[in-house]
């Protein structure tokens, strides 16, 4: 069986943070989101590397990057670390067909705002609120097996006006206590990569413990994964399919220089 590489990416900052808040988080997270995710959704087809901002060249090197099918993002305090170089990489292997899946607070992260162009602001509130997601794309690979509807009993949330842009495909839409909505769930093409946010994970909530929130992320991954790779963006000039017989008013110009 050909194994889809997945690489899990994680700040891993508030799981070690010497705090009351980082001692509760320990608890839901001993090992890190990114170590529990690994073992979460391990299974036959996927093979799954945790991996972490404090590690050598960020946790991604170049020979990790290029051999990585889906990458799974999670970052909140720690974005701005994160060097341009590296997303500047990231974006070229998702180009190519890398699948990426960002989580959480990863709206804000330099990857997804890159790849959507757009600021990606939203409204938050931290009350430990009750939310209630909906499948409004019953027919997506990501919603396959998910019930119709289902309750995250706390979590931040996440609410609209949520900058993304407008060709992205809702998979899941939020409701909150609170009275607040938000499109939990969106899928981007971009070039030959396919991008995924998903909402649900805040880190002092179990929700990654959750069963459903498995069975999607493990569903995005094989959504994601790419069926082959176009490392090369610029294609030269193709033959033309059909005879063209009107007669090209600049064929004496020279304007190879103009492609340069
Ligand atoms: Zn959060």
């Amino acid at each position: 069986m050909k194994k889809i590489h997945v690489t899990i990416w994680n700040e891993y900052v508030h799981e070690q943070a010497q705090s009351p808040a980082g001692e509760y988080i320990r608890k839901i997270y001993p090992k890190g989101i990114h170590r529990y995710l690994a073992e979460a959704l391990a299974a036959d087809d996927l093979e799954i590397t945790p991996v972490s901002l404090d590690q050598p060249e960020q946790g991604l090197p170049d020979e990790l990057l290029n051999r990585t099918d889906v990458l799974l993002w999670w970052g909140h305090c720690a974005h701005a670390e994160v060097k341009d170089e590296l997303v500047d990489r990231i974006q070229k292997r998702i180009l190519a067909g890398m699948g990426l899946i960002v989580l959480h607070s990863g709206h804000l992260s330099k990857i997804f705002r890159r790849m959507t162009g757009t600021a990606c602001r939203l409204r938050w509130r931290e009350a430990g609120e009750k939310e209630r997601l909906w499948v409004v794309s019953p027919s997506h690979p990501i919603a396959l097996g998910i019930p119709e509807t289902f309750v995250i009993p706390n979590h931040e949330m996440y609410g609209e006006p949520f900058d993304i842009p407008q060709d992205g495909k809702i998979v899941f839409m939020s409701w909150f206590e609170g009275g607040n909505v938000f499109r939990s769930g969106v899928t981007f093409e971009r070039d030959r990569g396919r991008i995924f946010y998903f909402s649900p994970g805040h880190e002092t909530f179990p929700v990654y413990h959750d069963k459903v929130i498995q069975r999607i992320l493990g569903n995005a991954v094989r959504w994601a994964a790419p069926s082959e790779y176009v490392p090369d963006r610029i294609t030269p000039q193709p033959e033309p399919p059909e005879t063209i017989r009107t007669e090209n008013p600049l064929a004496k110009l020279d304007t190879s220089a103009l492609h340069r």
